[in-house]
């Protein structure tokens, strides 16, 4: 299904994110993993595209693979990050022979490693040019990023704002969040969103914590809070792999149960290409086809 027609059920729709795995072993077993996850239903898988170039082709080859050999709805995520205009036109044309149309589409961040980083003087400038290109053509439907704890780029939360509604004139149909974990931020961020006149639907972005380095590593990362309550149970787990996976699933449950109170029109999970949490989140919630 198209994105454009997903989120009006009434009942949450549930979408999965994957990366794409440095080896081949990995990535077969990615793929068994995605034999699991499918019995939850979910409405897409989505892979996110990496900053290297050999990672981007590695990402469409991997879509291609969910969507015509796995058989599960897929979403591609894309950036324009060091990439020319010829080479995001090539990898939009890809998507499409492929069969895909649902996009997610970014800007991306410059690569850590790279401080002289520039971009490329031919490529587009801007998750906007990149939405409005894709736009042009109604094959495709569009997702965006939305961050509930503002942007750590953006001037202020008004112009985050102004941004994100920006993007969805251009043509974007669905915002997906950064992660958080503290839905005050999802509830204050859903406010000036619907007050900004952005009417699509805005689906919460769900980290369900695998690890104790992991999780301070991609707050930091995505500027996400690390709240007191979290922390003080954090470091109850620290150095317990098995720990820290039950307090995510607890800590995930929870946050669910409030956002889908709220009446939120589907979650995300970051999966981080492990079934199991996400399994145990949606059993616990009763969703997804799982008993
Ligand atoms: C659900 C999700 C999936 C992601 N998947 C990937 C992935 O697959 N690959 C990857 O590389 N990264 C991914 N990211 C990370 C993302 O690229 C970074 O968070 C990045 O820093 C910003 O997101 P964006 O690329 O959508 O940028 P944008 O939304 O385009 O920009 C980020 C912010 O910068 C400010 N800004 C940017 N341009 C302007 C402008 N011209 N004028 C005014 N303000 C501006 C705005 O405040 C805006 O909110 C993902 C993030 C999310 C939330």
């Amino acid at each position: 299904m198209r994105l454009t027609e997903l989120y009006r059920s009434g009942k949450p729709d549930v979408s999965i994110e994957l990366f794409p795995p440095k080896t081949p072993e990995a990535v077969e077993k990615l793929f068994e993993t995605v034999e699991q996850l499918k019995s939850l239903r979910p409405v897409f898988f989505s892979m996110t595209f990496g900053a290297a170039g050999s990672t981007r082709d590695l990402t469409l080859d991997l879509c291609d693979r969910l969507k015509n050999r796995s058989k599960v709805e897929t979403m591609c995520h894309l950036n324009i990050i060091g990439q020319s205009r010829e080479e995001t036109l090539r990898n939009l044309k890809r998507l499409k022979e492929a069969g895909i149309y649902n996009l997610l589409a970014l800007r991306g961040d410059p690569p850590k490693d790279q401080p002289n980083f520039k971009p490329h003087p031919e490529g587009f400038r801007s998750s906007v040019e990149l939405i409005e290109e894709a736009h042009r053509d109604p094959w495709f439907s569009i997702a965006v990023t939305g961050f509930p704890e503002v942007h750590p780029e953006a001037q202020d939360r008004a112009s985050d704002i102004a941004y994100l509604k920006r993007k969805i004139e251009a043509g974007g149909c669905v915002v997906i969040t950064q992660l958080f974990l503290d839905n005050s931020y999802f509830f204050e961020f859903i406010g000036l969103v619907r007050k900004a006149g952005i009417a699509v639907p805005v689906v919460p972005g769900i980290l369900p914590i695998l690890s104790v380095p992991q999780v301070r590593k991609f707050a930091a990362l995505c500027g996400s809070t690390l709240p007191v309550s979290v922390e003080r149970e954090l470091v109850k787990v620290e150095g317990s792999e098995e720990g820290a996976v039950k307090y995510g699933i607890d800590l995930a449950t929870r946050q669910c149960e409030e956002l889908l109170k709220a009446g939120v029109p589907g979650l995300h999970f970051y999966a981080l290409n492990r079934a199991r949490s996400t399994k145990e989140i949606l059993s616990n919630l009763r969703l997804g086809g799982v008993k």
